[in-house]
């Protein structure tokens, strides 16, 4: 991999090339706020020009009309190149989303999986749908086809795992398309379309403009040369992307934030085992990534006879989390990924307590120590007791290390609990009764469950949310038909006139 410095991080048409302004934007690293990359500030121009090679790509080019096993055999050649690539990647998404080495790894690990995933779904697909028309001088067939050009639009919490799952299905599915990666997190993506180049995919099939969301973002949206807008980000970015999308009639899809319940029934505490178990569980939930993931499990609703012992034992373990540098060993969490995102956290606490929270740790930036500089965005992992729905902290997405608690007397006042948010994206219940456990997961109105158990996806399982936490599905078979359109052809192989009209 020769990851593109110097402002060339553009690639349209098979070229590698600045913004057409001629700007550039620092990455830096939030462990410590330094800058180690460049990259082109893109804007509506590049956006332009990168649309129409994608249009051309698809109108004319091979890509759309290659065979499935020939895309298949590309995909898997973009994963073993991942393989090889694991450690340059996976350091390269520590340093720029802050997120640890090890967790850096694992991200590039499951960028691979979906692109076999999906290489392999495409592969053993049959041609198409033959429908009984009832008649032997019919043949009605349904077929998929890919929709076309492709806006793609990522986030910045897992930046190549977001983009895997939008560019491994659309290109399984024939489309060419634009990405724009998040500006704060570009790296690994364009990282990722070196390595399409060296896999073979041909020029004005995948393309990318980095810049920020007002520009290169909203027109991407907005571009009548564009059939679907994916978009994976925040509500108020995502209501802006359709209200775009809507003015053309694009397809859209949307992945949202999320406010996720951990819902904890006190027999699954009964034992040392289940209550080590569960505290650990919820920990991770809440903790992992600093609480920068879509599907944080960030409103603890723990039932009321152990809400003392678990939030007691949650607080200590809590505040043990080792702070710091992501690449640095022993390292457990690293820092927010920018100043705003400090700030705002911050800002979600100090509204929690003057709202009547309590604070049961955390709550303050650490002292810097050796692996924890001065100027790094380091925020403490924090535990607010004591809360209720009706504070900003408990019904916003706060993309911090904050974790509230609710306390529950009985079932379904804790169903009615997981279910107070606008979102719907992820949700957990823990108890040792499979009969309430599948009872709970039937009555949650989220798009993925996890019966004790905490944050594991499958990219043969599909992924996204009820309410305001999207539209649509990534993943599964359902994340490739999002880049599909359906067709009937139906073919009469034996023509009469149908004499509707007598003249
Ligand atoms: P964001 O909405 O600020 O930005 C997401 C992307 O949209 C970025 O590339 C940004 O530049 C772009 N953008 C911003 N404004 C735009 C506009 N008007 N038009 C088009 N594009 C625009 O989100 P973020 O802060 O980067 O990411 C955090 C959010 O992403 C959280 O809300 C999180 O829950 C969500 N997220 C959801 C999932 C999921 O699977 N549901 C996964 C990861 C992150």
């Amino acid at each position: 991999m020769a990851l593109q410095q110097a402002q060339q991080t553009i690639h349209v048409d098979g070229e590698w090339r600045e913004a057409a302004s001629g700007a550039a934007r620092e990455i830096l690293d939030p462990a410590d706020a330094t800058p180690f990359a460049l990259v082109a500030e893109g804007d509506e121009r590049d956006v332009d020009a990168a649309v129409a090679a994608a249009r051309r790509a698809f109108d004319e080019g091979p890509w759309p009309r290659t065979s499935t096993a020939e895309r298949a055999a590309l995909l898997h050649r973009v994963a073993d190149l991942l393989v090889r690539d694991r450690e340059e990647l996976g350091l390269l998404e520590s340093r720029d989303a802050g997120k640890t080495l090890e967790e850096g790894r694992v991200d590039i690990d499951c960028v691979a999986e979906a692109f076999r995933y999906f290489a392999d779904l495409v592969a053993a697909e049959s041609t198409g749908r033959v429908v009984d028309a009832g008649s032997p001088d019919v043949h009605s067939v349904v077929v998929h086809e890919p929709v076309g050009v492709c806006s793609l639009i990522t986030p910045w919490n897992y930046p190549l795992l977001q983009a895997s799952w939008k560019i491994a299905p659309a290109l399984a599915a024939g489309n060419t398309f634009v990405v724009k990666p998040s500006e704060i997190t570009p790296l690994t993506t364009i990282a990722l379309i070196e390595l399409l180049v060296e896999a073979g995919l041909p020029a004005g099939a995948a393309n990318i403009v980095t810049g920020p969301g007002h520009s290169v973002g909203a027109r991407l949206a907005e571009h009548p040369g564009v059939d679907l807008v994916s978009f994976t980000g925040g509500l108020v970015s995502g209501t802006k992307v359709a209200q775009a999308a809507a003015a053309d009639v694009k397809k859209v899809a949307l992945e949202l934030g999320g406010k996720n319940p951990n819902v904890v029934f006190a027999d699954a505490c009964a034992t040392d085992d289940g209550f080590d178990t569960a505290v650990d569980q919820a920990l991770n939930a809440a903790f992992i990534h600093s609480g920068q993931v879509c599907s944080a499990g960030a409103r603890l609703i723990v039932e009321e006879s152990v809400r003392e012992r678990f939030v007691a034992e949650l607080a200590r373990r809590a505040g043990r989390i080792r702070l710091g540098r992501g690449t640095e060993k022993g390292v457990e969490c690293g820092p927010l990924v920018s100043a705003r995102q400090r700030e705002r956290t911050e800002a979600y606490v100090a509204s929690a307590l003057a709202e009547g929270a309590v604070l049961r740790c955390g709550g303050r930036r650490p002292e810097p120590s050796a692996t924890r500089p001065a100027t790094g965005y380091f925020y403490e992992p924090t535990v607010l007791d004591q809360c209720h729905r009706e504070m900003k902290v408990v019904r916003e997405e706060v993309f911090g290390p904050v974790l509230t608690v609710e306390t529950f007397s009985t079932e379904d006042e804790a169903v009615a609990l997981a279910n107070d948010t606008e979102y719907g994206l992820a949700g957990a219940v823990w108890t040792a009764d499979p009969g309430r456990a599948r009872r709970v997961a039937g009555r949650m109105r989220h798009g993925t469950v996890w019966i004790n158990d905490f944050h594991p996806y499958l990219p043969q399982a599909e992924w996204g949310g009820f309410g305001k936490s999207g539209i649509g599905r990534e993943l599964g078979p359902a994340g490739l038909a999002e880049y599909r359109e359906t067709k009937h052809v139906y073919q009469n192989l034996a023509p009469k006139p149908v004499r509707w009209f007598a003249g």
